[in-house]
């Protein structure tokens, strides 16, 4: 008997259909004696929905009434596949992130776990009920209602498990595992029967929307078993867990890119101590993120630096290092949003080098030109236009053998 926390995704519960099918499979599962806590997301294209409906209303930001509505979409989740539970004869109950104290800090839209109650969810559990929660959302200790960032239903799950020490976090999603590339862009690429926490976490930050950044972070943190898996077919999934030694390892784990980045670039800024900090200064004051950051080596006392930042953000920051560029009396700034970060991902890396040179011949023989690297112990990114995109990891997802007939090349 095990105490087992699933979290079903917006397309595995995006119609009344599929609800059922969820139900027949916990209620299954329950008959046979585990504890069951489900967590789910909004039904797939509600939380759009909600925040289309929100933009409509006001062209301003409400944040504490924008956690308001899109929270709701969960709410409807819960209770539809209680009801269905309790149809079948399973004894469930729903709870909202209110109900079962899933205090937050409170960053609305961003708001980070910082507590919850497990004693409740422990006793519905004792008395042989499926505890039924909504995700993504939580409540701060004001009682406003807060919402964990998209994808946030993933972090919710792993919180629950790591708070009732479950056995286990299960993510049911659309896929039948993580692969070494989104599916969507490599119909080639493999499902990876493990990965550790540490890759999982760098495919996540880089790009791979398959698990919120946070959750990954969450279970490494606590040690929650992690397992990635299909609501629709049977199989036993990826299993994100610890480094393992008896293991043989690969070499690359995958590849992450991201759509959403943009590049800035100042040109002919005086070389001085302090510029970096100047450029940077009131980007970062206006909450925009920077990633990546390139600085050139200096020449006729002038430099020039570039950075990327979200798309999102990118008209603001251009705006911000226009009026700096003035202050600074640079040359000029170009910017460009139509560019993406490549990423490869293993851990296998950390004792390997040649990688990234087989990385850069391999954009060179596409005719690729890279705009930006930067590595770390197990990952190596590059910038690239975005009309690279799925040329740039398709010839490196053959290069490094990760194609599903693909596995000897890359064997540490
Ligand atoms: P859910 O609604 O269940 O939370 P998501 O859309 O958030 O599902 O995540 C599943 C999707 O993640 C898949 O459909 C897939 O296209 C995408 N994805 C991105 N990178 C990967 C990867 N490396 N392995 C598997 N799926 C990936
Ligand atoms: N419904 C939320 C979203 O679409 C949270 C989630 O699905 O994880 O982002
Ligand atoms: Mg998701």
């Amino acid at each position: 008997m095990a105490l087992i926390v699933q979290k079903y995704g917006g397309t595995s519960v995006g119609t009344i259909e599929k609800i059922g099918k969820v139900a027949d499979k916990v209620c299954a599962q329950a008959k046979a004696g585990d504890k069951i806590v489900v967590a789910v997301s909004a039904m797939s294209g509600e939380t759009n929905r909600l925040v289309a409906l929100a933009d409509e209303m006001s062209s301003k930001t409400h944040h504490r009434e924008m956690d308001v509505i899109v929270s709701t979409g969960e709410q409807v989740t819960i209770a539809l596949l209680t009801m269905a539970l309790l149809d079948r004869g399973c004894d469930a109950r729903s709870y909202t992130g209110s109900q079962i104290k899933m205090l937050t800090d409170s960053a609305h839209g961003k708001a980070r776990i910082r507590e919850i109650q497990g004693e409740g969810m422990l006793a519905d559990l004792e008395a042989g009920k499926v505890v039924v929660v909504a995700g993504f959302q939580g409540v701060d200790e004001h009682g406003n209602i807060t919402t964990l960032g998209r994808g946030g239903s993933d972090t919710t799950a792993v919180a629950i498990a790591a708070a009732l020490k479950a056995d286990e976090c299960q993510i049911y999603t659309d896929v039948d595992g993580v692969y070494t590339t989104d599916p969507r862009i490599e119909p080639r690429a493999r499902k990876l029967d493990r990965i550790t926490f540490e890759e999982m976490l760098e495919m996540a930050s880089l790009g791979s929307k398959i698990l919120q950044i946070r959750s990954v972070a969450f279970a490494g943190k606590f040690n929650v078993p992690l397992r990635v898996l299909s609501s629709f077919k049977e199989g036993s999934g990826t299993l994100i867990a610890l480094e393992d030694d008896g293991v043989e390892q690969a070499l690359i784990s995958g590849i992450a890119f991201n759509r959403d980045e943009a590049q800035l670039t100042i040109t002919g800024v005086p070389d001085q101590p302090g510029v970096a900090s100047k450029i940077l200064g009131p980007v970062t004051e206006a909450n925009i993120e920077i990633d990546m950051i390139v600085q050139n080596i200096g020449a006729d006392g002038c430099t020039d630096f570039t950075f990327t930042v979200h798309r999102n953000d990118f008209a603001v920051a251009h705006e911000l290092l226009q009026k700096t560029s003035e202050e600074l009396g640079a040359k000029q700034v170009v910017g460009d949003d139509e560019i993406v970060k490549i990423s490869l991902v293993g851990v296998g890396m950390r004792s390997h080098a040649g990688i990234a040179n087989t990385m850069f011949q391999t954009l060179a023989n596409e005719s690729i030109n890279i705009r930006m690297i930067s590595t770390s112990e197990i990952k190596i990114s590059v910038v690239v236009d975005e009309k690279y995109l799925e040329l740039g990891v398709r010839s490196l997802h053959e290069a490094f053998g990760l194609h599903s007939d693909g596995e000897a090349k890359n064997l540490r």
